[in-house]
């Protein structure tokens, strides 16, 4: 991390917890992080449930005050019409998403999502004031012929193609062999695409987006590796999806200062 830079520590729900669900999972973590006496101001938490919860969500964050910004796991490359099972930023929103993670490895897999597909996704989020979570990340085969950063610079690059100097994005580098696998990235492997991956914002965005632009580290994050990528300069956050549905184990990532 950086002093310049506020740590964001995002949550992935991906496929999991249910509306009732949720709630009584939020209200647990906000109140262990009160009991813990976390610190709001020095890390930003986000947390992105799916499409069904993001109401629900809301309306408990607004109510009880919780300090956690929402976002969403996707959206459409369009804005409105006739464009069945599709959701689109402005309805995002409306419901006060604040980001929404776009390109993540499992969408690039299962739903075939290509880097022009993730292009649009980034124009989309960013014309209805969404900050796009852009994921990028290699698989192990590709890690072997091409070496760590190949993919995930190409990756970024496509997906920066026409945003504007000033625009807010985060990045997120996920290796696909450490996600869900408990295979975690070391340190220094994390902290190698995380550089590679500012020079291509500083390239294609200017200097002063890429000091200013978080890049998280996602893959088996838990509360004990932590604070070894924190220590890492390029590394900015933590985009946590099997140990954010631990209300200890995700209060114990976001409190990784302690
Ligand atoms: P994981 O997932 O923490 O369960 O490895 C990370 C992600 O897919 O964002």
């Amino acid at each position: 991390g950086s002093v310049t830079r506020k740590p964001l520590i995002a949550g992935n729900w991906k496929m999991n917890l249910d509306h009732l669900q949720a709630v009584a999972f939020v209200q647990k973590l906000h109140w262990t992080l009160k009991d813990a006496a976390h610190e709001t101001d020095s890390v930003e938490v986000v947390v992105f449930p799916p499409f069904t919860d993001i109401r629900t969500v809301q309306t408990l964050i607004d109510a009880d005050k919780i300090p956690f910004a929402l976002g969403a796991q996707d959206l459409s490359t369009k804005d409105s019409g006739a464009y069945t099972g599709e959701v689109s930023g402005a309805f995002l929103k409306k419901l006060a998403a604040d980001y929404v993670i776009i390109g993540h490895s499992e969408r690039r897999e299962y739903h075939a999502e290509s880097d022009e597909v993730v292009a649009a996704k980034v124009q989309a989020a960013l014309r209805h004031d969404l900050v796009p979570v852009i994921c990028v990340g290699e698989t192990l085969e590709q890690r072997e012929e091409s070496g760590p950063t190949a993919v995930a610079v190409a990756q970024l690059r496509a997906a920066l193609e026409g945003v504007s100097a000033d625009a807010d994005v985060v990045v997120a580098y996920e290796p696909v062999w450490a996600i869900g696998t408990g295979q975690v990235a070391s340190p220094e492997q994390a902290q190698e695409v995380c550089a590679a991956l500012r020079t291509v914002i500083s390239e294609s965005l200017g200097d002063a987006a890429a000091e200013r632009t978080r890049i998280l580290y996602g893959g088996s994050v838990k509360s004990g590796n932590i604070a070894s990528f924190m220590r890492e300069p390029d590394v900015d956050g933590a985009l946590v999806g099997g140990a954010s549905l631990l209300a200890d184990e995700f209060a114990a990532i976001i409190r990784y200062q302690k």
